[in-house]
């Protein structure tokens, strides 16, 4: 396994290897990045990560300085998957002072869900998996379904900016219990926990009543609600939108998903899942 720690360590690595599948990560890997690091070998012969807590991505009340970064087990995790290049560049290097502000954004995709409650999110997290793509170029790109609206509008950069890159989506990985598995799910307290596993009894409750005929989005939204209500969870947003444009859908007959994003404490969770 080789670990780049400079963009030009990293090309260089890239250059000894043939088609490439990639796994962008912040690090404090999980099984859920674990899977898609396995997927990403049945895509292609040579597999590269990227573990970098991307700034620009956070705003100025969120967790970025206290975002773990446990970079041994990461590396373990790595070479356990057999990865055969990471790539852990520095801020520095990615966001050197002498760059031109650079706004990648499309705003259709970008105005909704998260990106409504964390604004210029969404413009970090294209202009970092840019120049990724960029630096490592890959020939696959894996992203998880967990953070669905990240996926549509990544693949929606690709397709508006021409990468040749293609984008594969991975299913949620999950605890036993149907906690989704996620790097900030080490801030819960075990209380904390509990509450938040009202997040997918909701949406299993939700993607069940659908399942049996329920198709307008307002009561499935109602029955989401009503789980994180009882844990006295703070609700971001609850909302059914179409699964491709984002926009709000008031009968779920379309490829659809519901979304979830809710504050236990000071964590902020969130979940989706498919409907249809
Ligand atoms: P992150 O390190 O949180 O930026 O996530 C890196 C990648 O892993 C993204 O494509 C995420 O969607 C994906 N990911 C995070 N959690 C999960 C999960 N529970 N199941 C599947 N993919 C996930």
């Amino acid at each position: 396994m080789i670990v780049a720690k400079t963009i030009a360590e990293c090309r260089h690595a890239r250059s000894t290897l043939g088609k490439l599948a990639f796994v962008p990560t912040m690090g404090a890997l999980h099984a859920g990045h674990e899977s898609l690091m396995h997927l990403a070998k049945a895509h292609a012969p040579a597999t590269a990560t990227s573990i970098f807590v991307n700034p620009t991505q956070f705003g100025p009340n969120e967790d970025f300085t206290r975002y773990p970064r446990p970079i041994d087990a990461d590396l373990q995790i790595c070479q356990r998957q057999g990865v055969d290049l990471v790539f852990m560049p520095e801020a520095a290097e990615v966001y050197r002072p002498d760059l031109p502000e650079t706004v990648i954004d499309f705003p259709s995709l970008t105005g909704v869900l998260d990106g409504l409650h964390r604004p210029g999110h969404f413009r970090g997290v294209c202009q970092v998996v840019a120049k990724l793509f960029n630096i490592v170029q890959p020939n696959v790109a894996i992203f998880g379904q967990k953070d669905f609206q990240q996926l549509q509008i990544l693949s929606a950069m690709v397709f508006a900016l021409d990468f040749p890159i293609k984008i594969v989506a991975a299913p949620t990985v999950r605890e036993a219990d149907g906690l989704a598995m996620s790097s900030r799910n080490r801030y819960l307290s075990p209380a904390d926990r509990e509450r938040g596993l009202s997040i997918s009894r909701g949406l299993f409750k939700a993607v069940e009543a659908h399942r049996t005929g329920q198709k307008d989005a307002r009561t499935l939204i109602a029955i989401v609600t009503a789980e994180l209500v009882a844990q006295s969870l703070q609700i971001d947003y609850v909302a059914v939108v179409d699964q491709r444009t984002l926009q709000s859908v008031n009968d779920v007959g379309r490829p659809s998903v519901i979304a979830v994003a809710a504050r236990v404490g000071s964590t902020r969770l969130i979940d989706n899942v498919r409907l249809g």
